[in-house]
């Protein structure tokens, strides 16, 4: 569904991915994990339309998407700042988007409203974002993406301004809106924990190359390489 072939990036001479090939299945969510500068947030921007590769193409859903730019991709991007409108309400942060789309205001409502119960904050919509706590401004984030029904979600390090109470929560809703909703999303962490909670196939990046890709089982009993031995042993 997302598919990129053969993918170079390079910021003026310095290679930061190098022939890269990933696939994002229809309704599956995939996580890029790796050591910082390893080049993830680039892959996640090469696949939002935010950078341009150097080579090769991206597709979504068929097309292709090489030379378009983020508004013309049908995807959303909830980052680890939240980056939510403080002037507004919950229920005009999470509506935003849709005026935008010019919905009237019935459909908006019904929309953020049910936005706003999958992610366990039905009847928060009146309040502001300086009256609810961080986990729930990410949930609110996490609903904002969701009402938009994008083809493809981003998610970049969305969890780590987050205490580990509200971490482990929070990998639970996106696990459980991930399945029953069949969303398909690119998730980009460098927590092993976290990759491996919130997702069935796992994709190990060092140095802008994939070392290995499978599901966390997978990564465990056979890792691919010495690297990956000791990557996975270094959090146990
Ligand atoms: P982190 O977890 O710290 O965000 P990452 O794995 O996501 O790391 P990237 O942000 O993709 O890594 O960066 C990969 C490499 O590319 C780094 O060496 C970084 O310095 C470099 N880089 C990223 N963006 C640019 C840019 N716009 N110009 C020049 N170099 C860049």
């Amino acid at each position: 569904f997302v598919v990129l072939k053969n993918v170079c990036k390079r910021f003026g001479d310095k290679p930061v991915i190098g022939n890269l090939d990933l696939e994002i299945k229809k309704g599956s969510l995939v996580t890029l994990l790796g050591p910082s500068g390893c080049g993830k947030t680039t892959v996640l921007r090469l696949v939002a339309g935010l950078e341009k590769p150097t080579s090769g193409q991206i597709f979504i859903d068929g097309e292709d998407v090489t030379n378009t730019s983020i508004q013309h991709r049908d995807i959303c991007m909830v980052f680890q700042s939240y980056a939510l409108f403080p002037h507004m309400s919950l229920h005009e942060n999470v509506g935003y988007g849709l005026k935008m789309l010019g919905l009237d205001k019935a459909e908006i409502k019904k929309r953020v409203d049910d936005a706003l119960k999958l992610v366990d904050l039905e009847g928060f919509g009146e309040r502001f974002v300086d009256q609810i706590s961080g986990g729930q401004q990410q949930r609110v984030a996490l609903a904002r993406a969701l009402v938009l029904k994008p083809k493809v979600l981003l998610f970049d390090e969305p969890l780590s301004n987050l205490d580990a109470n509200l971490r482990r929560n929070m990998r639970e809703t996106i696990r459980d809106l991930q399945q029953r909703f069949n969303i398909t999303s690119l998730y980009v962490t460098h927590d092993q924990s976290e990759a491996f909670a919130v997702s069935d196939t796992v994709i190990v990046m060092k140095e802008g190359d994939i070392m290995q890709q499978g599901s966390p089982t997978d990564l465990y009993k056979h890792p691919a390489s010495m690297f990956m031995a000791n990557f996975m042993g270094e959090a146990n």
